[in-house]
């Protein structure tokens, strides 16, 4: 373990409110906290980052008046399996309107009805709304047009705007290129209490350690998808956030939730792009590699059958045959069809060498979002005193057993909100936080085998994608649990005897996420919602949480 020490050639930095992370989740914290409250923003990479600036489809709320709170309410109860928190859902809803109108307030030009050109849209379902300014869709699980949307690039237009609201601000401070380490807390610092004063972060331009003291910290620093081969998210989403919070002391709950995308480019130089759904909405086949079409053999809807049922269908086709990738083909329709429908997908197959409208596509799942995190309650609060934990990293019991499509956006606005407020109604009576001791790597090296990060890299993501992926069973699962042991003993030299790097700290933190996915997927004696195995197919007439306490767990103590 790497020790502190007083060095005063280190930065430190002091706070009201330390915010780590900077998607959307972290911004609406920062952006609704007030104006006399000094606040640091840190991000591992640029400002505008994360898998928020991603975000095709859109954000789902109740805005047309055919549509209801219950309804919403009920569609997400349903998509949860049996395992939603009721109360949470019913909070979110409840706050959609209002956090839409918060996002317009900040300037995201959200696509209004009359600017829609139906002929161009990649909406999955194809209809649009002609009765509200702004236009709504419906996705998958929704019964009424409830996602409002920018084009299809909701994330970027909502990330520029908070960014630039952010920039603007006088009180809030930017950190580029900082990966937080490790939280400091009371514990650590052996003060009486359970209290969090800041963290250690890596400058990534300098190398330096920085220290950030703040009265409170927020993590947001989204999921940890990159646990696993293939993902839809941007690098970085390696779970830092959860594995900090878990390592001073946080619960966690249903990480064996991890939801995958049926299809994405397969290519070894294209990074996270998602073949969207809808080109099998327009009539494309799924083909194993000899050409043969084998949905039929899964579900009556064949191509249509819902986005976990084609996951589970591709991944075990692809087990079966040993395959690398299956294929999803366009080409028998009209060439000027496809590149109308799919002008995106288009263009960017063919810069990989690709043309849909004369061949089919590479295609592999990719996990796509992280449904279990660390628990929270409505207000963000997690169980270390003065930790709020936001967005895609927290566990509000919002998704249950399987996210609805649309829902996380509306997650991280509601929540980023009620933690502000919650901070706020405690501003005044928090103390500023004792002094902590900097950095020290004095005992340290810089590593001469960056081959070892390498490859348990690899080894790490390729394990969970064959043994903890779509379709689990006992054998698989004890197996992923050796090869983490092992692998953490590894981890934990190297980070004992080497100077800390971004790829270090991600690795470390992505052996913890997939040692809590492991453990999490052990102990659910059933099949539910995105948690399929084979040795348990059936559902449990009882829904229970699988809560991992850091106290009581098996994996090494970092
Ligand atoms: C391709 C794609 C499409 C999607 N489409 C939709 C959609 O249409 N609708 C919807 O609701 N959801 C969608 N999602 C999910 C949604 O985008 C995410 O759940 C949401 O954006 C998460 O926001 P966040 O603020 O929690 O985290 P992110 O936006 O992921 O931001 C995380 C931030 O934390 C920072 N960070 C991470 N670790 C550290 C560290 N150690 N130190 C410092 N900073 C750190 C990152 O740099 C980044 O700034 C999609 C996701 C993907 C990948």
């Amino acid at each position: 373990m790497q020790t502190l020490s007083q060095d005063s050639r280190q930065s430190s930095f002091q706070h009201d409110v330390l915010i780590i992370g900077s998607g959307a989740a972290g911004l609406a914290v920062a952006l609704n906290l007030e104006k006399h409250v000094k606040i640091a923003v840190i991000s591992k990479r640029a400002l505008q980052s994360g898998s928020t600036l991603y975000a095709q489809g859109g954000i789902a709320a109740v805005l047309d008046n055919a549509d209801s709170t219950e309804s919403h309410v009920q569609d997400t109860l349903i998509a949860g399996a049996g395992l939603c928190h009721e109360d949470a859902v019913q909070f979110t809803v409840e706050h959609g309107k209002e956090s839409i109108e918060w996002l317009i307030s900040q300037g995201v030009g959200f696509t209004r009805e009359s600017s829609t050109d139906n002929s161009d849209s990649q909406d999955t379902n194809g209809e649009h709304l002609t009765k509200n300014d702004y236009h709504l869709t419906k996705e998958g699980g929704h019964s009424h047009r409830r996602i409002i949307h920018a084009a299809d690039a909701t994330g970027h237009a909502v990330s520029s705007s908070l960014c630039d609201r952010v920039i603007e601000a006088e009180n809030i401070e930017i950190f580029e290129h900082r990966v937080a380490i490790d939280l400091i807390t009371h514990k650590k610092l052996f003060l009486p209490g359970n209290r969090c004063v800041g963290a250690y972060v890596l400058n990534d331009k300098t190398s330096q350690v920085e220290l950030f003291s703040a009265r409170f910290v927020v993590i947001a620093t989204g999921g940890a998808s990159k646990a696993y081969l293939y993902t839809s998210n941007p690098d970085g989403a390696s779970g830092d956030g959860i594995a900090m919070a878990w390592r001073s002391g946080c619960r966690v709950a249903n990480m064996e939730f991890n939801q995958f995308h049926p299809t994405c480019l397969y290519h070894p130089q294209a990074k996270s792009f998602l073949i969207t759904e809808a080109v099998r909405g327009e009539g494309g086949r799924l083909l194993l590699p000899d050409g043969q079409r084998f949905m039929h053999r899964f579900d009556k809807r064949e191509e249509l059958a819902p986005r976990d049922v084609v996951a589970r269908a591709i991944d075990h086709e692809m087990k079966r045959l040993g395959a690398d990738n299956l294929f999803l083909d366009i080409s028998h329709k009209p060439a000027e069809f496809v590149i109308k429908h799919f002008p995106t997908i288009y263009e960017r197959c063919l810069e990989f060498g690709i043309d849909i409208t004369k061949q089919p596509i590479p295609v592999v799942p990719a996990a796509h979002y992280t449904c279990g995190g660390v628990i929270t309650g409505p207000d963000g609060r997690s169980d270390v005193n003065q930790l709020y934990v936001v967005g895609e990293a927290a566990f509000t019991g919002l998704h249950g057993a399987n996210r609805m499509a649309s829902n996380s956006l509306l997650e991280c606005l509601v929540y980023g909100r009620s933690a502000a407020q919650d901070i706020m109604s405690k501003f005044e009576d928090i103390p500023p936080p004792p002094e902590a001791p900097l950095w020290d790597a004095s005992q340290v090296t810089d590593s001469d085998e960056d081959v070892v990060l390498s490859h348990n890299w690899d080894e790490l993501r390729r394990f969970m994608w064959d043994y903890v992926g779509i379709v689990r069973t006992n054998k698989r699962l004890q197996r992923a649990k050796h090869r983490v042991d092992v692998l953490h003993q590894e981890i934990v030299d190297f980070y004992s005897n080497y100077k800390v790097t971004n790829d270090l700290l991600e690795l470390r933190n992505l052996m913890t996420i997939a040692d809590l996915i492991i453990c999490s997927a052990i102990q659910r004696k059933e099949s539910r919602g995105l948690h399929y195995t084979l040795d348990y197919p059936e559902q449990l007439p009882i829904a229970q949480d699988t809560i991992l306490t850091p106290t009581n767990f098996s994996a090494r103590d970092w």
